[in-house]
């Protein structure tokens, strides 16, 4: 095991630069539920990787707590709204996959963290390829079962028969999680043929300036990280796309017979990296003080947005009581409760609430809010997370 001390990273193993710690001593894991603890974030200055400190127990927590939407079959996430049509996360990843990939009946696939497996039900309604699931929990199995055999499916170990098995891994938004994510991806290439495809997605911190305080990714990476966490498991063709997947950085590579081949390491562009991970940390330091300048004490208020943006505004307001509700697009969150506040349709913003504060992804809070019915309802004040 390489030196998993939280002041080395993960990826190089050089110090880490302490660049935040946020204000308060709760904060948010990626499913929006509070978790107690401060977010506690440096950056490695050799590679450019981003680091978080991680959850008191990283293996309990995958193991029992997390439960990635785990309501239905068909509960998703929205990746994009354009007119009525309602674009769901795992349709555009299943477009990004198919359109950089070859998916031959027969081929072996691997789906590494794959929760209950959305990706790899999706691939298998539109292509012939030999789908296998792995995870780090038990939880999932009921949808897996639905999926596939015992035989295709491996939780906590891979079976010595997958090794050099497969002719595609892919991993969707799976090792922002893992502590010790060169290990993570030194196994997946064991598992793979040489010449065989790797396709990985995971956040991109400044395409998605939330992922920076989610409790529970541990990795942020960036171009260069990413880059170097492939070379050394002997990746090459090595691809990284920040702009297919808004949010998220989408990568591709082929695994090659060297155990590792590592390049110089491009050091403009990692300088460029710290300093952009310096303006985040501003940006999170500075935020807290907003939301507390623009916490208004009277009236009734709601929060457009039931993800981790709104939940965050809910955690931090000083009135949360006047808090009606939040306002969701999302069929699927309509209907939830939220902090014991339900979760409903914007047309359904009752008639009295005044202030609607915006807990939307900052790059498109304000043109999805333009685009709203409620941008010419009367007496309603709008409250955006960026200054404007
Ligand atoms: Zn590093």
């Amino acid at each position: 095991m390489p030196d998993a001390s939280p002041n080395r990273c993960p990826v190089c193993q050089a110090s880490l630069t302490a660049v935040f710690r946020s204000s308060s001593d709760q904060s948010l894991t990626s499913l929006c539920e509070i978790h107690e603890g401060r977010i506690d974030v440096s950056v490695c200055k050799r590679c450019g990787h981003i680091r978080s400190n991680a959850l008191a127990d990283l293996d309990q927590f995958y193991d029992t707590e997390y439960k990635i939407l785990t309501g239905s079959v068909d509960e998703d996430q929205i990746y994009d709204k354009s007119g009525d049509r309602i674009v769901y996360r795992s349709d555009h990843q299943l477009a990004v996959l198919q359109e950089r990939q070859t998916i031959d009946a027969g081929l072996k696939v691997l789906d590494y963290g794959c929760a209950k497996a959305d990706m790899s039900r999706k691939l298998a309604a539109n292509t012939e390829a030999d789908i296998h699931l792995f995870d780090v929990s038990a939880q999932y199995l009921p949808f897996w079962q639905q999926l596939t055999e015992e035989s295709r499916w491996a939780i906590y170990e891979t079976p010595a028969e997958w090794a050099e098995r497969f002719d595609l891994v892919m991993s969707f938004f799976a090792f922002e999680h893992i502590a010790d994510p060169l290990s993570a991806i030194e196994h997946v290439a064991s598992l793979m043929r040489v010449g065989g495809r790797l396709h990985i997605v995971v956040p991109d911190t400044f395409g998605n300036i939330a992922d920076f305080v989610v409790a529970d990714h541990v990795n942020h990476f960036t171009r260069s990280s990413l880059t170097l966490l492939l070379e050394k498991a002997g990746f090459a063709d090595i691809e990284i796309d920040d702009q297919v997947h808004r949010g998220a950085l989408v990568a591709t590579a082929t695994k090659t017979v060297s155990e590792s081949a590592e390049s110089e390491l491009n050091q403009d562009l990692v300088d460029t990296t710290v300093s952009r991970t310096l303006e985040l940390a501003k940006y999170w330091s500075g935020l807290d003080e907003r939301i507390a300048q623009i916490s208004a004490s009277e009236g009734a208020h709601a929060i457009y947005g039931s993800g981790f943006y709104g939940a965050y505004i809910f955690t931090r307001l000083k009135y949360r009581d006047q808090v009606r509700c939040f306002l969701d697009q999302n069929p699927f969150q309509q209907g939830k409760q939220l902090f014991r506040k339900p979760v409903v349709a914007p047309s359904d913003l009752p008639a009295d609430v005044s202030t609607l504060y915006i807990g939307l992804n900052p790059a498109i809070a304000r043109r999805t809010m333009s685009a709203s019915p409620l941008s010419n309802r009367s007496g309603l004040s709008f409250q955006f997370l960026d200054e404007g």
